[in-house]
C-alpha cells in the first residue's frame, strides 16, 4: 500500500501483522543477540539505529546480509541520539544526515524516508527540517516494552502481552540484556496469537 503522509503510528492494515521496531544500540551484546534472533527465528525486525555507537561497525558484517535480504530494514534514529526539538534546523538536518551517511557507506541501503525522533520528540518545525533532505516518515509507536532503561525479564514479557497486538507497531531497545533472555518467550508469544512481524517496506511502498 502507500505510505500514508506524514507521521506513523500504526499499521493501516486488517491483517494479523506487528512491526516489531528496536532502537539505538548502546550495548554490542544485545545488538548482536537480537541479529543471531532474527537469523535463527526468521523474525522480520526494524532496527533505529543510532551510529554513534561501535556496536553498528562491529557487527556491520553480521547484520549486512539480513539487510541486504530484507529481513531486517534500518531506519534513521539520528547521530548522537539528540532531542530534535532543542536543535536549529541545520542542527536536525545534521543528525539525520551523519547518521544517514553512516548507514548507506556501511550497509548499502538507503534508509529513507524513515526516521524515528529520539524520545519520540518531535513537532512541525523538527518534521520539516528532516523532510527537507527526505525523511518525510517520523515512525512513532503504539506500544512500548520500555526498555530504554533496564527492566526485569517479566516485565519485558508483561509488556510483549500488553502490547504485541495486530497493526502494532511496537518499540524496543538495543540497550540492556534482559530481553534477549526472554526471546523464546515473546516469540511463542507471536506464534500463539498467529501474528506475523513485518517491516515497513514489507507493508508500504515509500
Ligand atoms: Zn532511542
Amino acid at each position: 500500500m502507500p505510505l500514508p503522509a506524514g507521521v506513523i503510528t500504526g499499521l493501516p492494515t486488517a491483517e494479523p501483522v506487528l512491526a516489531w521496531t528496536v532502537d539505538d544500540g548502546s550495548d554490542a551484546e544485545v545488538v548482536r543477540l537480537y541479529i543471531d534472533f532474527a537469523r535463527t527465528t526468521g523474525t522480520r525486525l526494524t532496527f533505529f539505529l543510532n551510529g554513534s555507537y561501535p556496536a553498528w561497525s562491529q557487527h556491520a558484517r553480521l547484520l549486512q546480509p539480513l539487510v541486504a535480504s530484507g529481513q531486517i530494514q534500518l531506519g534513521n534514529h539520528t547521530w548522537s541520539h539528540a532531542d530534535l526539538t532543542g536543535l536549529d534546523d541545520a542542527g536536525i538536518v545534521d543528525e539525520l544526515q551523519r547518521n544517514h551517511d553512516f548507514i548507506v557507506s556501511t550497509y548499502g541501503i538507503d534508509p529513507r524516508p524513515y526516521y524515528r525522533p529520539p524520545y519520540g520528540y518531535r513537532d512541525g518545525r523538527t518534521d520539516a527540517a528532516a523532510a527537507s533532505i527526505g525523511y518525510t516518515c517520523p515512525v512513532m509507536w503504539y506500544g512500548s516494552l520500555a526498555d530504554s532503561g533496564l527492566r526485569t525479564d517479566q516485565e519485558i514479557i508483561d509488556l510483549a502481552h500488553r502490547w504485541f497486538q495486530p497493526a502494532h507497531i511496537v518499540i524496543g531497545h538495543l540497550n540492556f540484556l534482559p530481553v534477549t533472555r526472554v526471546f523464546p518467550h515473546l516469540h511463542q508469544l507471536l506464534t500463539d496469537r498467529a501474528l506475523t512481524t513485518i517491516t515497513l517496506d514489507d507493508l508500504f511502498r515509500a
